[in-house]
């Protein structure tokens, strides 16, 4: 059979389409393009927002288009949530919660000899035990791999349906972690990116959290290779947390922590147990450590009840964290969850505008960052060559791109570049001599 697979949402649906399309293969199938003729199209869906449910059925639908006797396998989030609703949309025949991965191969080939439909969804109190879908020993792209390290979350954002999604925390073996991130290593991936529900809780259910021992055994694994964290959630960890990262000597000088707002009111009701303050000391900590430590995040606007004066604090944090990158999301009402329930939900008109307002910012925050690092030595991995320029990311997540006149660059190989200046979403640098 030739299997398409299609990935919408986070890096830990990446990870997962990453090991499907691993069983897919081992059994002897040939994987194409996602958009290439296949006989099955596998989709591997979001429900994160309103839009990823429209953008899961989008593709849904466009892959029938391709291809209208192909079979239509859908998994993620969005067919945990709503599998009835995924089963309607025309053509689809396999549908597979967040849970029953390894179900995929066995109901796709069954298919082909029975004509038979299959639905395989846990009910969210059976999300309980981690579903081990092997060992990875290779990923599509030649640089970054992803590891994945637990599944699930019990933070209960009252914003948030991924708990009711992917269920409770459990972690991966860490035999399984190590040895995979040494096989990635060992096949030439230069960044291993830890990857989970909500990463900081590896090892929660076990009595207490173990992410640091986990990257002290990575930073024992020989190669050049670095460590970055895909995430790390200030709902769990604090600053006193955070300085223990520091002896950790494969992480990279970056953290993805999503501060969601800058209002303490609007924190205390998204039930994020911290407040700007808590964060901003989180921050404090990192630039202490290194002033160009690189701190990206997530905000949502127009949260029900955010007044002017609490998104004013959310553009205030902004500036005060001078974060290398924010993800500004519109609140998306979704059903289920405590916020969804509020009768003082803000109107799209007053999201649209202050979303632009947080771009803005953010775009303001970044170049200061960047100023801040002109002249600087440091390395880049370089990931994509295109246009007359080599492209990668920096340890500190700055993406820079030389001019390839400079070299004759090669694709997942470091550099030494000293960075010259602000450019396009990142900065221009040049190769040391
Ligand atoms: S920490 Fe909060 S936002 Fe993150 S996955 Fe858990 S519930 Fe959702």
């Amino acid at each position: 059979m030739k299997v398409a697979f299609h990935t919408l949402g986070c890096k830990v649906n990446q990870y997962e389409t990453e090991a499907i399309r691993h069983q897919f293969a081992n059994a002897g199938h040939e994987i194409v393009k996602e958009d290439d003729f296949a006989n099955v199209y596998i989709i591997n869906t979001c429900t994160v927002t309103n839009l990823a449910d429209r953008k899961s059925r989008q593709f849904i639908r466009k892959s029938k288009k391709i291809n209208p006797e192909a079979i239509v396998a859908v998994t993620g989030c969005y067919a945990q949530m709503k599998p009835w609703e995924v089963a309607e949309i025309d053509g689809v025949e396999i549908v597979i919660g967040t849970d029953e991965k390894n179900n995929l191969l066995k109901k796709v080939e069954e298919y082909f000899e029975t004509g038979d439909k299959a639905s395989v969804i846990k009910d969210y109190s059976q999300l309980t035990e981690y579903e081990d879908l092997g060992v990875i020993e290779a990923m599509e792209s030649k640089s970054r791999a992803f590891v994945k390290i637990q599944e699930g979350c019990n933070r209960f954002c009252s914003y948030c349906i991924i708990p009711y999604a992917r269920g409770k925390v459990r972690s991966r073996d860490r035999k399984d972690i190590l040895e995979e991130a040494r096989l990635l290593v060992g096949k030439g991936h230069k960044e291993i990116v830890l990857t989970g529900i909500n990463t900081a809780l590896y090892g929660e259910e076990k009595g207490d959290l173990k992410i640091v021992e986990l990257l002290k055994e990575l930073d024992e694994i020989p190669g050049d290779f670095r460590v970055r964290l895909s995430s790390l959630e200030p709902t769990v960890i604090d600053a006193k947390y955070v300085k223990k990262l520091f002896g950790c000597r494969r992480l990279c000088h970056h953290l993805h922590l999503s501060v969601q707002s800058g209002s303490d009111k609007v924190l205390a009701e998204m039930n994020r147990g911290y407040s700007r303050k808590d964060y901003l000391e989180i921050v404090e900590v990192l630039r202490e450590h290194d002033f160009l430590y690189g701190i990206t995040t997530d905000i949502i606007v127009g949260f029900p009840g955010e007044t002017e004066e609490d998104f004013s604090d959310s553009l205030d944090i902004v500036e005060k964290a001078g974060f290398s990158k924010v993800h500004a999301f519109k609140y998306s009402r979704r059903t289920g969850t405590l916020a969804a329930s509020r009768d003082d939900q803000i109107s799209g008109v007053i999201k649209n505008d202050r979303v632009h307002q947080l771009m803005n910012m953010a775009e303001k925050a970044r170049e200061e960052f960047n100023a801040k690092s002109i002249g600087k030595s440091t390395r880049a991995l370089i990931e994509q060559i295109e246009n007359g320029f080599a492209a990668g990311y920096t340890d500190n997540y700055t993406k820079v791109y030389i001019d390839c006149e400079e070299k004759n660059f090669k694709l997942n190989e470091f550099y030494s570049v000293k960075l010259i200046g602000n450019y396009k979403d990142g900065m221009m640098a040049e190769v040391e001599k």
